[in-house]
């Protein structure tokens, strides 16, 4: 039986060179929809069970990120629920997967997706809690609902944001968020119940539906990288953040994180807003001490390895977290997990993992209730 590889389904993205060998397959990964950047791969490969596949990614050495793939290994699933990592290597140029599939069917991709079903999925069973309203806040430019969960007592004066995939492709932003939803409607989660009585939680599941289904690692579906657009966001080519933008202006902020996932880095880490010229000394303080209290409600995070100090330049504004702390003075992260591992706690079968972005989405709550309580 001859070998089919395919992706025309959500989030499917792959070029196919040859496939006509099993040893002897050759991709290139896809670029954005409107946008010259390649490193998210997700695609079907039917045919191969039992059969050794060696799958050539020729232009792997030209993506986005090239260290990316040191040391990295692609995931696989032969049911979309179970994924797991296959033997992956780079020569610099060409990345490969070597792998013999047991099933007739098998799925390769650069990170467990997160499909728009389960995305439908959480706001409609979120939206059963008599705590959450579901709102929409407009349409994206190829017509997809751009959702929001308001969670908790509107009377709570404090406000606290959190957008998860401006990337697309940083999947594990949306498992974050899952986690961390499901821990705030849980009725016995303690840290859950408090948070509700401090704050009223505004949650973007996802700020980029149009790049998450067409398969992009970083951009909408006008080209843009919506981390790039805060500053003079447009409905004609950042609708997801001049709607957001403008719901946060109308409600005000007094958190915020931005949920993100790093191709090279194997630590989970936070970016704050010390390059800003107007930091003052006690919004590092409560930076630091945000950082401190994370530290202690998940081993999983650190902050030894990170960006390190970014001097601020022309287009630190355009950015979310910056924004936010420039424009509203609040404390305002963004926070990073790895596409490869935790180096200091690794997985060999399924690397860093949307179950482990979920426990880390719960545990964030326990630093969001002290720096709530510190305010
Ligand atoms: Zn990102």
């Amino acid at each position: 039986m001859p070998i089919k590889i395919s992706h025309q389904f959500d989030a499917g993205a792959i070029d196919v060179l040859r496939a006509d060998a099993p040893s002897a397959i050759e991709l290139n990964i896809r670029k954005d929809s409107h946008a010259d950047i390649t490193q998210w791969f997700f695609f079907r490969v039917q045919g191969a069970r039992e059969t050794a596949l060696t799958m050539r990614f020729l232009n792997a050495g030209q993506s986005a990120y090239p260290d990316g793939w040191k040391d990295y290994e692609a995931v696989a699933s032969y049911d979309r629920e179970t994924w797991f990592r296959v033997p992956t290597s780079f020569d610099g140029q060409v990345m490969t997967i070597d792998h013999t599939p047991t099933h007739d069917s098998v799925y390769y991709a650069y990170f467990e997706p997160y499909s728009w079903e389960r995305h439908l999925a959480l706001l409609d069973s979120a939206q059963l809690s008599p705590l959450v309203q579901l709102v929409d806040l407009g349409s994206t430019i190829d017509g997809r609902d751009l959702n929001m969960l308001v969670i908790g007592n509107p009377a709570a004066e404090k406000k606290v944001w959190v957008i998860a995939r401006q990337h697309p492709g940083e999947t594990m932003a949306e498992w974050f968020v899952e986690g961390m939803v499901e821990a705030l409607l849980d009725p016995a989660n303690p840290f859950g119940r408090q948070c509700l009585t401090e704050a009223e939680f505004y949650v973007v599941p996802n700020m980029n539906p149009d790049g998450s289904v067409r398969g992009n690692l970083r951009t909408n579906a006008a080209g843009a990288n919506l981390n790039r657009e805060w500053m003079n966001p447009t409905m004609a080519r950042s609708p997801e953040v001049f709607l957001v933008r403008e719901k946060m202006h109308e409600v005000g902020c007094d958190l915020f994180l931005d949920v993100h996932g790093d191709e090279g880095l194997p630590y989970v880490f936070v970016a704050g807003s010390e390059s800003l010229p107007e930091f003052t000394a006690e919004q590092a303080a409560a930076q630091q001490k945000f950082i401190a209290d994370f530290k202690i409600a998940s081993p999983d995070f650190q902050d030894e390895h990170g960006y390190g100090a970014t001097p601020f330049t022309a287009e630190t504004l355009t950015m979310g977290s910056p924004y936010v702390t420039h424009a509203f003075g609040c404390l305002s992260l963004t926070l990073e997990m790895p596409f490869k591992d935790n180096a200091n706690d690794p997985d060999p079968e399924a690397g860093w993992s949307g179950a482990r972005s979920a426990e880390l989405g719960k545990s964030i709550l326990q630093p969001v209730l002290q720096a709530l309580r510190a305010q």
